[in-house]
């Protein structure tokens, strides 16, 4: 794929849209609270898109069958958007914080993850100088954020 300047809430708009569905099975509900006023990317849109799907995928996984809100938050600082997406799922288990971006780590069963969504979406983040990072608190939830350049 190529980069080109593209808007990250239609990326995000679009993954929701996808998985509309699916996150519908899971009694999933999902709260836009965007607030970058700017969210122009220069990006391989197939690449981001992969990103933002493996992160909400992930967030629905976490989330017990009961349901549960993800709330995907943008915010502009400085020349980057802010994207962040946070559950109110399990959260992370401290003993596996520094595992979780290693090739092949899943905690699911093998039909559920290939451990390779987090893994695959730090290298996309890296080709788009961005950064990828968490914060957890087990029984809580979880946020992930993405920032990248933005370019408007
Ligand atoms: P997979 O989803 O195939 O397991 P990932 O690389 O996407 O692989 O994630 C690796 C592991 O990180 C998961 O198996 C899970 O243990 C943990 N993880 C990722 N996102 C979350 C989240 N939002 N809440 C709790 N655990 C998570
Ligand atoms: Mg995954």
């Amino acid at each position: 794929g190529k980069k080109e300047s593209i808007s990250l809430h239609n990326l995000m708009d679009n993954v929701l849209l996808l998985q509309h569905k699916f996150l519908k099975s899971r009694n999933l509900e999902i709260k836009r609270n965007y607030r970058a006023t700017h969210d122009e990317i220069y990006a391989v849109p197939d690449q981001i898109s992969q990103v933002l799907l493996n992160l909400t995928i992930n967030a629905a996984d976490a989330t017990p069958q009961a349901g549960g809100t993800i709330t995907v938050t943008t915010e502009n600082r400085d020349e980057e958007i802010l994207l962040s997406i946070k559950d109110m799922g399990t959260g992370i288990d401290p003993a596996i914080r520094d595992n979780i971006f290693e090739p092949f780590f899943s905690t699911k069963h093998a039909e559920d993850g290939t451990g390779l969504g987090l893994s695959i979406s730090y290298g996309i983040v890296n080709q788009h100088q961005g950064t990828l990072s968490f914060e957890s608190e087990p029984g809580k939830g979880t946020v992930f954020t993405l920032t990248l350049p933005r370019t408007d």
